[in-house]
């Protein structure tokens, strides 16, 4: 079977060059928001986007295709082509890096200017000369007013988390940058939210803007695949796949590990326990490999485990479920590994377990593959046992094959036996021939849950510390979504708050703070500054100082990124 025509960069009109710098990337699939944008006409655009849709690589590609044309770089020039408009110094760097690599072999000059930092070097590197420019109003203004910026060759402004800016109180300096565009520009407005004041924003600034929500029905690449992410408690992971695999009976079903060793191991653990499976990893000479590949074609087998590498560029026939028994190292390799599964318009499935413990961390990488899974329940002995009694009855169901020979022989027995206690004595016969379901041990109940059971009255607490402190205009009531972001836990399993000068202390319950320790002391990356750790000291009897602040400061500007 041929595959389906799945969107590619190319087929929505990308520049060859930045394609192949996302090929570099491995970006092989756009993003829902990214084939939207490319799949638009070339007007103004109102985008509803979060951050880690993939926005900022959607409006890069805009700008290449608007910018370069047919042109594989840039000619210098004296002003900038384009701006970005964004709240943040943070996100300006991650924006100025990621359209780094997209834009790496254009020869586009990119300059970043923000506020905290020495305004003459953004006056020299302005200078120097730039295509495009990144930076935050009020440090754009201020470039303007002392005739360092010159906006008068724009052909694309963008505005980029456009409801943070306005709700930081960046409304009049925007007015200022976008009546200094010239009219003829573009101008693509990027917001989570789209608010009266955005929509009136839209209204004043742009032209005949086309409104996006890729939420709403964009295609996608992956649209056929259903994904699922199951909890298991230490030591059950094994039942928890044998549990799965049950369920999906079947599904052909190709299962990845890590490594040869993982491969190995599960291909013989399946095979004792009755499954038809049959491995392939990097190790195993071609005939073998031919060989399994034969057998899971001819329907001999229903099961495939492989390392990424063993799987990749084999061609696999229709596949029902792509089961990662290991977590993929990263979004892409996820996103490779799922799409072995609803191709060609069928409907597939990717399921994930993950170990208690570690939901957190599997929660970043879904994000960074464009994903938001709920955590359901691994299936259990019971779901398995129903799953049989549910296909048995399916089974009878189906037209019956009468053979008058049985026919006579029901007929028989029933003159000598109850029909409920003879059919009853036939389906417990034929259920018992089925496998059975594992039994699981219990988890905890996934964060999601645990918000609603209340905090333990009294309970231990943990103490912990983040390095925000008064300096950086800290209140607790900023601290605490912080916190419970970061830690994967609510509101009501933290605590006293206590603010001192450089950083805040705070309680966590006893019986969550070993995840929490491990779930907040990852780096997260839109805010890599800030630390979360056992507290390094007594924990203080009250908020330092904390009458000097109004309670309702808005929290210093590079801090409100770390907490959104
Ligand atoms: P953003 O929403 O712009 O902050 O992007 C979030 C992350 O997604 C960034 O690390 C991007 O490099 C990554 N990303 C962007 N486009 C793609 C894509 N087509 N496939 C996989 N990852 C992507």
């Amino acid at each position: 079977m041929t595959a389906p025509p799945e969107l590619d960069f190319a087929s929505l009109g990308a520049h060859p060059s930045l394609q192949r710098a996302l090929t570099q990337r491995g970006y092989l699939a756009p993003t829902p928001v990214q084939a939207a944008v490319l799949g638009a006409p070339d007007c103004d655009l109102l985008v509803s986007s979060q951050t880690g849709s993939g926005k900022t690589v959607a409006f890069g590609l805009l700008m290449g295709r608007a910018l370069l044309q047919d042109a594989e770089t840039f000619v210098q020039g004296t002003h900038p082509r384009a701006l970005i408009i964004l709240p943040t110094r943070e996100l300006a760097a991650q924006v100025q890096r990621e359209l780094g690599w997209l834009f790496a072999t254009t020869r586009a000059r990119l300059v970043s200017c923000t506020g905290g930092t020495d305004l003459r070097l953004d006056a020299r590197a302005l200078k120097r000369g730039a295509e495009i420019v990144v930076g935050t109003p009020g440090r754009l203004v201020d470039l303007i007013e002392r005739k360092c910026l010159q906006l008068s060759s724009l052909e694309m402004v963008v505005l980029d988390e456009a409801d943070e800016m306005l709700d930081m109180g960046f409304r009049e300096a925007l007015e200022i940058l976008l009546e200094a565009s010239p009219k003829a520009r573009r101008t693509l407005l990027f917001s989570a939210t789209l608010p009266k004041t955005i929509q009136a924003m839209a209204r004043r600034y742009q032209k005949d803007a086309l409104s996006i929500d890729p939420r709403s029905g964009a295609p996608t690449a992956h649209a056929d695949i259903q994904h699922t992410a199951h909890l298991y408690a230490r030591g059950d992971r094994l039942a928890t796949l044998v549990n799965i695999l049950r369920l999906a009976d079947e599904e052909r079903t190709l299962i990845f590990c890590r490594t040869r060793e993982a491969v190995a191991e599960l291909h013989q653990q399946l095979l004792q326990r009755g499954f038809l499976v049959t491995a392939i990893s990097g190790d195993r000479a071609q005939h073998e490999r031919n060989h399994a590949l034969e057998a899971l074609r001819s329907g001999r087998v229903r099961l495939l485990v492989a390392t990424n590498v063993a799987a990749r560029g084999i061609d696999l026939p229709d596949l029902g479920v792509v089961l990662h028994a290991d977590l993929p190292e990263n979004g892409e390799s996820l996103t490779h590994r799922s799409g072995r599964t609803g191709r060609a318009g069928k409907k597939g499935q990717s399921i994930f377990i993950v170990e208690e413990g570690a939901q957190r961390k599997a929660e970043r990488l879904f994000a960074s593959a464009h994903l938001r899974l709920h955590w359901t329940a691994a299936p259990n002995a019971e779901s398995v046992a129903a799953h049989h009694r549910k296909r048995l009855e399916a089974e009878l169901s189906a037209t019956p094959m009468l053979h008058q020979e049985v026919s006579a022989f029901a007929a028989e027995l029933l003159l000598r036996q109850d029909a409920t206690t003879l059919l009853t004595a036939l389906l417990a016969r034929a259920l018992q021939a089925q496998p059975k379901g594992e039994v699981l041990k219990p988890i905890s109940p996934p964060a999601i849950k645990r918000a609603k059971s209340p905090l333990p009255v009294g309970g231990a607490m943990r103490a912990f510390e983040v390095n925000l402190g008064l300096k950086d205009q800290a209140v607790a009531n900023w601290i605490l979504p912080l916190i419970c972001r970061r830690g994967g836990i609510t509101r009501r399993e933290v605590g006293a708050i206590r603010v001192a000068r450089d950083r805040t202390y705070f309680e966590v319950a006893a019986e969550v703070a070993a995840r929490f320790a491990e779930t907040a002391h990852a780096r997260d990356p839109r805010a890599p500054h800030v630390r979360i750790g056992p507290a390094t000291a007594p924990m203080p009897t009250r908020s330092f100082a904390h009458t000097k602040l109004p309670r309702s400061a808005p929290p210093h500007r590079a801090s409100r990124a770390a907490i959104s």
